[in-house]
């Protein structure tokens, strides 16, 4: 009677354990992950252990089969909860669909009304006969059991629970393969431990008679722990906290929350060091007394993300309206971004993407962009300008007789030298080889000629040298002016220009020509 007492008491203590376990999973994990499923398999558990327990504890007949159909108000349901877990530990966004479910909950529904309406009856489907074995003994155990004697719904019932835990071992086994780390570890013993659950009740088969300890049900029990144990840990337990203290305590970008009356509540270590805000940061200190700046403050009521500089460094601040499960607003999450470096980039990229590598001068996309542009106020005013095509004289023969590196340098000597000597305003750029384009806005025919024989002289007068090797670099220019800008395209005045160059190189070059369009 004592072995007996501490049976029952084991039994018991399994069904409060996965009581508290069911709703520690529903209450707490929920709201982590959403885990509620295994929770499910424990209020089963719960009600199944339970049930056996006090069967385990009656002493009569009538009792035992009362608690007996207690734990058949659950068994039935077990084996397709585990499909399901075994989905969601597959995949954590498993969405299970009704038009699958729906034909399995056939066969349990069928027992459980089996089960519940015909323990007595000669013929029953689940039991054909249900006894009490007042002196069943098993090592130092005697205690009256139950004893019943298997039929065709309940070989059917197993045949349907081995399928289940069969697809349970395939679904564990093909997580096991394709993943890989931690998750892989712990998809080898779910695996070998549903393996067990399914090799286990095939005995249960080849017994026509039930009498004796539920093993079954222990082992479902531990197997749900460790199911439990698997899922929470690695993402609940570990992955997940550590993601939050990554994204916000830890984060390096300060993150701070208010309350729905713009009151502030939590923030990060980051935000203690940011210099931006006020230096105590209080519980319910008010929005205004955190910053001093009023368009950030107005920016956070307004929910809307802000830009801006400090101390030669880019921020984003972007507010996100908290919301509870009924879509009231109940608080603001902001987060300061760092962004110096994609500022950097950027600027960096449209540096690149508007100017000549070698002379750091505007490249033709960025000439022809502004040219245009201001072609349209000329074209619009009336204004005068001119179109200065610049090239090189022989500079192949810099190249043979001094070195590509020579050409190249002398490239940015005249880029240098020719900004240096255009008037204030003038757009130069590199528009091809050793082709330069100059935009003289706003200018006279006079003062056209005159700013290209000052680049004449200018270049023609420059001791330009390379490796202490003298070389005198000289240009032809090719102008394009026009009193009115009435010409349509910016590349008809290119036109223009090029064929002035044409006349000047072959007018003997270091010269320049002038046509009036
Ligand atoms: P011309 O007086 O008739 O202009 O004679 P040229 O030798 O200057 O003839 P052309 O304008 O056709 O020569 C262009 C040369 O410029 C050919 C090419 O090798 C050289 N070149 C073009 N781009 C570069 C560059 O980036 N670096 C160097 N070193 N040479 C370049
Ligand atoms: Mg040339
Ligand atoms: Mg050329």
């Amino acid at each position: 009677m004592r072995y007996s007492a501490l049976l029952v008491g084991f039994f018991l203590a399994i069904s409060v354990a996965a009581l508290i376990f069911a709703f520690y999973i529903v209450f707490r994990l929920r709201k982590l992950h959403g885990f509620w499923q295994i929770g499910l398999l424990f209020v089963m558990e719960f009600i199944y252990a339970l049930g056996y327990g006090l069967e385990l504890a009656s002493d009569t007949l009538l009792l035992k089969v009362i608690f007996n159909h207690v734990q058949y108000l659950v068994i039935p349901f077990i084996a397709i909860t585990w499909v399901y877990v075994a989905n969601l530990y597959k995949n954590p966004r498993y969405k299970p669909k009704l038009k699958h479910y729906a034909p399995l909950l056939v066969i349990p529904v069928f027992v459980l009304i089996l089960a519940q309406i015909n323990y007595f009856t000669p013929n029953d489907w689940n039991y054909q006969s249900v006894a009490l074995d007042p002196d069943w003994q098993m090592g130092a155990l005697a205690m009256p059991m139950l004893t019943f004697v298997k039929g065709p719904a309940y070989y059917m019932h197993a045949i349907y629970n081995m399928v289940l835990a069969g697809f349970v071992v395939y679904t564990y086994l093909t997580t096991y393969l394709r993943s890989g780390g931690y998750h892989k570890k712990q998809a080898m013993i779910l695996f070998i431990s549903s393996l067990i659950a399914f090799i286990v009740p095939i005995t249960s088969l080849f017994n026509p008679e039930s009498t004796g300890l539920d093993f079954a049900l222990i082992l479902i029990v531990v197997i749900s722990f460790i199911i439990f144990y698997s899922m929470t840990r690695y993402e609940v337990f570990y992955l997940k906290p550590s993601a939050h203290l990554a994204t916000f305590e830890r984060s390096s970008d300060p993150i701070f929350i208010l309350d729905d009356i713009y009151e502030l509540v939590s923030w990060n270590l980051a935000m203690e060091r940011d210099p931006s805000v006020a230096s105590q940061l209080k519980y319910h200190m008010k929005l205004e007394e955190m910053f001093t700046d009023k368009e950030m403050v107005q920016a956070i009521y307004d929910n809307a993300p802000i830009s801006y500089q400090r101390n030669g460094r880019h921020y984003v601040a972007e507010v996100i309206a908290l919301e509870s499960k009924r879509n009231q607003k109940n608080g603001y999450l902001i987060k300061i971004n760092e962004m110096t470096r994609y500022v950097k980039r950027i600027e960096d990229l449209t540096y690149q993407a508007s100017h000549d590598e070698l002379t750091a001068i505007y490249n033709r996309r960025a000439f022809i962009e502004r040219a245009k542009h201001y072609l349209e106020d000329a074209h619009r005013q009336g204004n005068s300008f001119a179109l200065l095509m610049i090239d090189i004289d022989d500079f192949k023969v810099v190249n043979d007789t001094l070195g590509h590196l020579a050409g190249d340098q002398a490239l940015k000597t005249i880029s240098v030298e020719l900004a240096k000597t255009l008037p204030k305003g003038s757009i130069l750029s590199r528009y091809g080889g050793e082709e330069f384009l100059v935009l003289l806005k706003d200018i006279g025919i006079e003062d056209a000629n005159r700013v290209a024989q000052v680049l004449l002289d200018h270049i023609r007068t420059y001791p330009f040298s390379y490796k202490d090797q003298n070389y005198q670099l000289r240009i032809s220019i090719g102008i394009a002016f026009t009193e009115d800008g009435h010409l349509p395209e910016i590349y008809d005045y290119i036109k223009v220009s090029d064929d002035a160059l044409y006349h000047s190189k072959r007018e003997g070059k270091d010269q320049a020509t002038l046509i009036i369009t």
